[in-house]
């Protein structure tokens, strides 16, 4: 066993140790009015409001719920911050506007219900720091301090290399950006909330129950399960980059619009306490401007560094990952050297080929996915969105309507190119920062 990893090291979320993924044994019902296949944030949010109007509501998820994204994640809640700027020459401003306010709505949404549910998620508005991996990075950073500053009237401001050590106890980075509207949560937490507030609607959800097919039309849908079949006058597909997981024939629409990306994650043992504050003082979020990035924060006792990156751009095991990012956290803070890290873990993010978030119709089923790995607030929106639209019979608007999903041709969901990808973002990043030398 190498070196870095505690005797205690597991791999697994470190967020499992408080919350682990809850089972949830309820038999199936026979017949509902909405199928919501997928229980993480974004199908749990679109059951709680089909419920809370009145709806009968089953959520199918094929493990237990919060098994993908949404108890994996890092922690970070933001709005719109990867919206792409060129978004207006794709889009045309309107439409574009409607995807940024979308974006913005959502961090609001999900502040509010934690706020007027008091949910217990160890919410804390952070902010978030973006350290610059080159002195060219940082320069850009201006033009997305004004990006942000004039589309969502955010509080942003440059943080220059010599003031940096305030935010993060490096010299790693080349001075970065400050964005206020950010906030760190414990997602297994926040999803273990959520699906409460499903279930408290009057949601049923059911674990364990992967769906292998999805027959019928709307009006009159047939949910084929492991555990038997559910009939459904509508169904909503919120599978997001496991939607070829466990069944990859399901609903080849979306799996062949989503580029699924291993993301890999570390927490470290417990660290003095004199130590964690000197390496991040502020307690933000913290990301970076490298292609192959690098995301960091505090745990939420403000113990242990958790830390994110791309370890390998092809899937591999949590041990062969656990020295890889140890290495990365070393990059950042050397004195890390002889620390251990107790977990390390994974989760698939959703890319899309236009980089935006989708939401729509296809042969009558509902969708939402896609949210290039920030979608803590914007899937939980696109999750209630997608139950207003179910509610009003798809009058209700949405910013994301009538988009289009592009995907290339050929391609089926499996990204046999992400490695070819990595060795270049990984060959240009170092390229950047030997020439910053
Ligand atoms: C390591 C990591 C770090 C991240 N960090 C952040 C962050 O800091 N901030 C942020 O905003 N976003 C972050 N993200 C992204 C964020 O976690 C996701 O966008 C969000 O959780 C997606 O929620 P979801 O409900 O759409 O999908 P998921 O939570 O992934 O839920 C999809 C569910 O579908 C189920 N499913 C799949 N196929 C079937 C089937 N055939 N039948 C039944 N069920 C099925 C799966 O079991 C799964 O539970 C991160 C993601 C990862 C992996």
């Amino acid at each position: 066993m190498p070196q870095v990893l505690h005797p205690d090291w597991k791999p697994a979320p470190y967020w499992w140790d408080a919350m682990p993924p809850q089972p949830a044994a309820t038999a199936l019902p026979q017949a509902v009015d909405v199928a919501v296949i997928g229980g993480g944030y974004c199908g749990l949010h679109a059951a709680r409001t089909l419920a809370a109007n009145g709806r009968s509501v089953v959520v199918l998820d094929a493990r237990e719920p919060g098994y993908g994204a949404s108890s994996r994640n890092h922690g970070m809640l933001s709005g719109g911050l990867k919206v792409p700027a060129g978004l207006d020459a794709r889009l045309g401003k309107e439409w574009a506007d409607e995807v940024r306010r979308t974006a913005f709505e959502s961090y609001a949404f999900v502040k509010d219900l934690i706020a007027d549910n008091a949910l217990d998620v160890d919410f804390a508005e952070t902010g978030r720091f973006i350290g610059a991996h080159c002195p060219k990075a940082y320069q850009a950073l201006k033009a997305r301090r004004d990006y942000l500053e004039s589309a969502y009237g955010y509080h942003v401001r440059m943080v220059p290399r010599e003031a940096q050590r305030a935010e993060v106890g490096s010299d790693f980075y080349y001075g970065g950006l400050v964005i206020e509207e950010v906030a760190g949560m414990h997602p297994a937490k926040l999803h273990s909330e959520v699906r409460r507030l499903a279930e408290t609607a009057g949601a049923l959800v059911c674990g364990n129950a992967e769906v292998q097919a999805i027959e019928g039309q709307k009006g009159a849908f047939t949910v084929r399960t492991v555990r038997g079949t559910v009939h459904a006058e509508e169904v909503f597909l919120a599978t997001n980059a496991y939607t070829r997981t466990f069944n990859a024939t399901v609903f080849p629409y979306v799996r062949d619009r989503l580029v699924p990306v291993t993301a890999y994650m570390a927490a470290t043992e417990e660290l003095p306490l004199d130590l964690a504050e000197r390496l991040l003082p502020t307690n933000r979020m913290c990301g970076d401007t490298k292609r192959s990035l690098y995301a960091f924060r505090l745990s939420p006792d403000k113990r242990r560094i958790v830390f994110a990156g791309r370890a390998k751009f092809r899937d591999i095991g949590e041990a062969e990952a656990t020295p890889i990012l140890h290495r990365f956290m070393c990059d950042v803070w050397p004195e890390l050297a002889d620390v251990k890290v107790t977990h390390c873990w994974k989760g698939n993010v959703a890319f899309t080929f236009d980089h935006v978030p989708h939401l729509g119709v296809e042969n009558g089923v509902h969708y939402a996915a896609g949210c290039q790995g920030n979608g803590v607030a914007v899937m939980s929106y696109l999750g209630h969105q997608a139950a207003l639209k179910i509610l009003s019979g798809s009058k209700h608007q949405c910013g994301h309507d009538g988009i289009g999903f592009p995907t290339r041709p050929t391609y089926d969901g499996r990204p046999w190119f992400l490695p070819a990808i990595g060795a270049y973002y990984k060959t240009r990043d170092a390229v950047d920062r030997r020439l910053a030398h």
